[in-house]
């Protein structure tokens, strides 16, 4: 297991001490000599060639051109041109945008930074923003992987990002019907805090929890750590109040409607170009009292995936049915024996999930058990569970040491049928480990099963090979489009939950109907004449690009 001492180390501090270029706040990236023993216990677990320690470029010493406009009087008091400020505003937390945050590179930053407050002042951004045709991009946590706030404000005046982070209070809570409504600017963590006290939870956890927004969650329509439903963030949606250049947009609240379209969809997965959502009323739960788990071990991985997909044709639910394959089950520390590790989790209020996960395991054949079952309180955090869970939460800072050490290292992710599933596999890890192997020279791909579905999976795939000083973009590009081509051919969804950004645009418009497209950009074009939302993003740029 790949480990760096701190990691774990509590810290709550205010968000201006954010690193501009890597996860999470400056003071957590690992110094030269935590950094030189991970590099170590890297080369030694991958057998790659020693690997070489950088410092990324300090902070003064940052690229990015001067500021193309200024902030209007109206909008001075929420205004930013700080140049760290715009340079943490410049790029998501994806590969290529910690490799060239790392090398001080910050070519697309914004010209100022805007902080509004409340409604009126998002309504005074988007009405300046308009005057001055600038580009302006709705920005949530920054957490993007798809180049989703990443704006070269080309055929624009300039561009502003909209930092929602300031909106992020509980505004009502309605006990009855057990929701409440939030500013969508709220982060994980804050927007549990405040349901805490009250015996609630939303229980949507990204891996980006700590940082990521409510609003990006809709936008970008997100996918918690759970494994069936209940994890995606359209499903606890009840009803988004969002302002678009062409006024606001506030939908009704029902538990459920057959009335025409959702307007609530509409808003989900529109990526900033739609209108920027200022709050929304969510379904919460109570907290859970139960859990139960188990850890299985499988020498085959036909078998392995013919299991979990009994338990997902079985209509038990398991909170938790990860699969990891033999290479993942090592890289998170949780089997060095090359087996391949399903994690099987139940929860809620009463005993009969212990009932359901045995129920569970009946499903299940040519298996080992490795750990478990576990009963009760603990059930999910000791063991393999618990090991996974701490991997989990510290990969996004393991990332960003490893792109220290000029690794090429992403992750991307897909679902497919369970038809599909084998040939969709063996072409996808046949070609990314081609590409590894021709532009790195070698490379580990590694798979596991973040959600599963009565119909098929969804596929997540991590790949990192040893990159050449000054070469790892063009490596990263290599093998991302490789990867990229192999699951469009094989019938996989180009994302299903790290959305579309500008980085997956095209391989976006070759999976959705012509005709819908059509009637996505007159939806936009009607909410936004001007095009002055996240050019771009999802969608075209109406002015190129
Ligand atoms: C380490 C890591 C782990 C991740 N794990 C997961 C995961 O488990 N599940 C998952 O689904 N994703 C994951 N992601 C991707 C990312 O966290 C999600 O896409 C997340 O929902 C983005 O939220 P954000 O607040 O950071 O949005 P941002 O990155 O700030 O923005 C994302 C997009 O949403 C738009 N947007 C943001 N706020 C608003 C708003 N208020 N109104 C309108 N548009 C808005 C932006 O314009 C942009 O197009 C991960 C990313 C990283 C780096």
């Amino acid at each position: 297991v790949l480990t760096i001492d701190f990691i774990a180390e509590e810290h709550r501090m205010s968000d201006n001490t954010r690193s501009h270029w890597a996860w999470g706040h400056a003071s957590r990236f690992p110094d030269p000599e935590a950094r030189q023993n991970l590099a170590e216990q890297v080369s030694a677990l991958l057998r790659f060639p020693a690997l070489q320690i950088e410092d990324p470029c300090p902070p003064e010493q940052l690229r990015l051109h001067a500021p193309r406009s200024r902030a209007p009087a109206s909008l001075a008091a929420i205004a930013s041109t700080d140049p760290l400020d715009r340079a943490r505003h410049t790029y998501g937390r994806g590969y290529p945008d910690l490799r060239r945050g790392f090398e001080g590179d910050f070519g697309p930053a914004p010209d100022l930074v805007l902080y509004p407050r409340d409604e009126a002042e998002v309504e005074r951004c988007l009405a300046e923003a308009a005057q001055a045709d600038v580009a302006l991009v709705p920005y949530g946590g920054g957490t993007s992987v798809v180049g989703g706030v990443e704006c070269d404000g080309r055929g624009y005046a300039g561009v502003w990002c909209l930092d929602m982070g300031r909106m992020n209070r509980l505004l009502q809570l309605d006990e009855v019907d057990r929701c409440a409504r939030f500013e969508a600017g709220v982060t994980g963590p804050h927007l549990e805090e405040q349901l805490r006290p009250h015996g609630l939870t939303l229980r949507h956890y990204p891996q980006s929890f700590e940082f990521s927004t409510l609003g990006g969650w809709i936008a970008t329509r997100a996918g918690g750590h759970y494994s069936t439903i209940y994890t995606h963030i359209d499903d606890l949606v009840q009803s988004i109040e969002a302002i678009a250049p062409s006024g606001r947009w506030s939908a009704r609240r029902f538990p459920a409607s057959g009335a025409g379209p959702d307007p609530n969809r509409l808003l989900l997965g529109s990526e900033g170009r739609l209108g920027v959502i200022t709050s929304a009323w969510m379904r919460l739960r109570v907290r859970p009292e139960r859990r139960a788990s188990v850890c299985l071990s499988f020498e085959d991985w036909e078998e392995a995936t013919a299991s979990v997909r009994a338990i997902a044709q079985s209509g038990l639910h398991p909170t938790t049915c990860r699969l990891l394959d033999r290479r993942e089950a090592m890289l998170h520390g949780v089997s060095m024996d090359g087996d391949h590790v399903l994690l099987l989790g139940f929860e809620g209020s009463t005993t009969a999930v212990d009932v359901c996960l045995r129920e569970a395991v009946l499903r299940c054949s040519g298996f080992a058990y490795k750990s478990g079952p576990h009963f009760g309180d603990g059930a999910q955090s000791s063991g393999p569970a618990g090991t996974w869970r701490e991997a989990f939460m510290a990969a996004p800072y393991l990332y960003s040491s490893l792109v220290s050490m000029g690794l090429v290292v992403d992750t991307f992710e897909t679902a497919c049928t369970w038809s599909a599933l084998p040939a969709l596999h063996e072409r996808v890890v046949a070609a990314t480990r081609a590409a590894l192997r021709e532009r790195c020279g070698q490379g580990l791909v590694s798979c596991r099963f973040t959600h599963v579905y009565p119909d098929g999976p969804a596929v997540y795939y991590t790949f990192i090979g040893p990159g050449r000083p000054g070469e790892q973009l063009q490596q990263w590009r290599a093998v991302k489009e490789a990867a990229t081509r192999a699951l469009q051919e094989a019938g996989g969804t180009i994302t299903h939950h790290h959305a579309v950004g500008r980085l997956h645009r095209s391989a976006y418009e070759a999976e959705r109907p012509d005709a819908f497209a059509a009637a996505l950009e007159a939806a936009r074009q009607s909410l936004d004449p001007q095009g002055i939302l996240n050019p771009g993003a999802l969608l075209p740029s109406p002015r190129g690009g």
